[in-house]
């Protein structure tokens, strides 16, 4: 495949840029996700909240693409956190996969007045000591959370994934992940593709290269360093969106790009989120 890979501080080389499939119908999860395998993805990301490990898991088995090629991403939702209750979850999302081992393991939320994302972790460990992750880390994590396991667990996430895109560009955690060696993974890269994309800035600079908004922002993206996964059902925009690996935006455009940062977000404020 075209996509580069990262290297994680763990020494497993991850796609750069890989296919999200939050509020994709377990029904339609297989075809999204087969569409996506045929275009050239080798990465998704699900999750267990998201219901559709099995569409995924079926889209993956009938692709005929081997294993060692693929990167599979799930999570593990907040009502599941605490030790047992977690290497409990992660045996069924496997199950729902079909797979022995995912690629990344991540937990969704820090839910961080329930104090229980440490513990949740040490299985994690658990986990990845007895290979059943290739790699696991975090997600939503703010710097406070990240300082916390870092002093109380040992084995470094990889990575942490975030909300990031050129609205919320989230400088503070970037800075705090490369301290560590933690990647950072951008969730709703692309805005949900609402507003964002309609921004006279990125449409001014998609103009200029030939691109489409969205092609812009990813490239920005791939450019910072981040690892992307962006979201569609719709095959032309499937297939838009991994086309991102024949340009280069220059320091203007980046420049002007770094200028639409505003802290805004479009999901929850993982200080506070404590939905189950
Ligand atoms: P996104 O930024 O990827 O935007 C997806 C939406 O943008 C699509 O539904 C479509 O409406 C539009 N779009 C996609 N491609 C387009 C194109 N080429 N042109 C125009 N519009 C286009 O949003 P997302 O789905 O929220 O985020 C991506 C992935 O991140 C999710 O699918 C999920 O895997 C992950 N995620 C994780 C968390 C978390 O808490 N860890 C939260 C949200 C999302």
């Amino acid at each position: 495949s075209k996509v580069p890979t990262i290297t994680l501080n763990n020494g497993v080389a991850m796609p750069q840029l890989g296919f999200g499939v939050w509020q994709v119908p377990d029904e339609e999860a297989e075809r999204a996700v087969g569409t996506a395998l045929e275009a050239g993805y080798r990465s998704i990301d699900t999750a267990a909240v998201y219901g559709n490990e099995e569409g995924t898991g079926r889209a993956l088995a009938s692709s005929g693409i081997a294993r060692d090629e693929l990167f599979v991403t799930t999570k593990l939702w907040n009502a599941d956190q605490g030790y047992d209750s977690t290497l409990r979850a992660f045996d069924t999302s496997l199950a729902k996969l079909g797979l022995d081992h995912v690629d990344l393991y991540l937990i969704h939320w820090p839910l961080p007045d329930r104090g229980t994302f440490v513990d949740t972790y040490k299985a994690f460990e658990k986990i990845y000591a007895d290979g059943r992750a290739e790699a696991i880390g975090v997600s939503n994590f703010l710097p406070e959370h990240l300082e916390r396991l870092l002093d109380e667990t040992s084995v470094v996430p990889v990575l942490n994934q975030i909300e990031l895109h050129p609205q919320l560009q989230q400088a503070e955690s970037r800075a705090a992940h490369a301290r560590h060696e933690i990647a950072t993974e951008a969730w709703s890269p692309l805005g949900q593709g609402k507003g964002l994309l309609e921004v006279p800035t990125i449409v001014a600079i998609a103009r200029k290269h030939g691109r489409t908004p969205a092609q812009i922002v990813l490239r920005w993206h791939l450019q910072l360093g981040n690892v992307v996964i962006p979201k569609s059902v719709t095959p032309s925009r499937i297939k838009e969106n991994l086309d991102v690996f024949g340009f280069e935006l220059d320091g203007e455009d980046l420049t002007a790009i770094a200028a639409l940062d505003e802290g805004k977000r479009l999901g929850p404020d993982p200080a506070t989120f404590d939905v189950v």
